[in-house]
């Protein structure tokens, strides 16, 4: 019994390297990643969102499928009863800031 051996072509010129809109970097890798959203008053956290990220300066893409998982659940309304975890999140006053600089 003869084994064939199968060459399987990989097509490196048939696309265009993908750059950063942003900043037009190539060196973009695809990564799951965390978002915060604002519904209303309501800050919600989304994890392991599919996305390309540019190495460069740390945007992220999303593809189309996911906008629209991420519009569904906004639609949903972001449901408590469906997050898997809450997080508290310190909250400042950019004003508190600049009155506490005189002090020394
Ligand atoms: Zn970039």
């Amino acid at each position: 019994m003869t084994q064939r051996i199968v060459e399987i072509e990989i097509e490196t010129e048939e696309q265009p390297v993908a750059r950063c809109s942003n900043c037009g970097s190539s060196d973009i890798y695809e990564a799951r990643v965390r978002s915060a959203f604002w519904h209303g008053d309501r800050l919600v956290v989304v994890e392991d969102i599919p996305a390309v990220v540019c190495e460069n300066c740390h945007e992220q893409y999303f593809d189309d499928s996911a906008i629209v998982v991420l519009d569904l659940l906004r639609g949903d309304g972001f449901p408590e009863e469906k997050a898997r975890r809450e997080l508290r999140v310190p909250v400042f006053s950019f004003s508190d800031r600049i009155a506490s600089q005189g002090d020394a």
